[in-house]
């Protein structure tokens, strides 16, 4: 079963599924806790020249492929084997990532990211989708009192961008609405986590 983590900066994704894993593991399942871009070498390597601040000369078809290269090299050496051996894989961001952070955001069409992207996974669409919604506000200041995280390019984005990325993954919701569950990130931590876990449940018991 791959499922996927998905929601703007801030909204607690990176813990949540953490707790997921852990949860899962507890009651038997065999997982695999990822993310994107990255989660192997060759991943991490294209995640390292996309997020690096110095590269402010990226432009953002440039941008979209390498996000849809390591989606895909991530894909082939790690998901689909763990799919093959029946674990239940749990990726934070996939594709619509891509649609809503450079297809919508950056201005590129989510149709236009959804094709290069289509090529890039050949059809391994994510079984279902936590879409972790909040406000941009609230997300980035969460972000700025955690001083653990790594300072990256997007950091230097205004909070115009951020709205987009809300918007587009909005957008994205609408037009595959059956994959998505929605979960107010807002909420204490404790209860975005309980309604993560329920609605993963609820999925592998259907
Ligand atoms: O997952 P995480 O928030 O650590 O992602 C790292 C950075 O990459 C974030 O700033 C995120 O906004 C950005 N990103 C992006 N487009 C993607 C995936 C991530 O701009 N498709
Ligand atoms: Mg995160």
């Amino acid at each position: 079963v791959f499922i996927t983590l998905e929601g703007p900066e801030g909204a607690g994704k990176t813990t949540i599924l953490q707790l997921l894993g852990a949860a899962l593991e507890k009651e038997g399942h065999r997982v695999v806790v990822t993310r994107e871009p990255g989660g192997i070498p060759i991943a991490e390597q294209i995640r390292e020249v996309i997020l690096n601040k110095e590269n402010t000369a990226m432009d953002s078809r440039t941008e979209a492929l390498l996000y849809a290269a390591a989606r895909r090299q991530h894909l082939v050496e790690r998901i689909i084997p763990a799919l093959e051996q029946g674990m239940i894989v749990l990726c934070d961001r996939f594709i619509d990532s891509s649609l809503a952070y450079q297809g919508h955001a950056r201005g590129l069409e989510i149709e236009e990211i959804y094709s290069i992207n289509t090529f890039a996974i050949a059809d391994v669409m994510p079984d279902i989708t936590l879409y972790f919604d909040i406000e941009p506000e609230e997300g980035l200041k969460r972000i700025q009192a955690n001083n653990h995280r790594e300072v990256n390019r997007l950091d230097l984005e205004t909070i115009d961008f951020h709205k987009k990325v809300r918007e587009g993954y909005q957008l994205v919701m609408n037009r595959w609405k059956e994959r998505f569950v929605l979960i107010d990130a807002s909420q204490s931590l404790e209860v975005v986590f309980e309604q993560a876990k329920q609605s993963i449940v609820e999925f592998l018991h259907k």
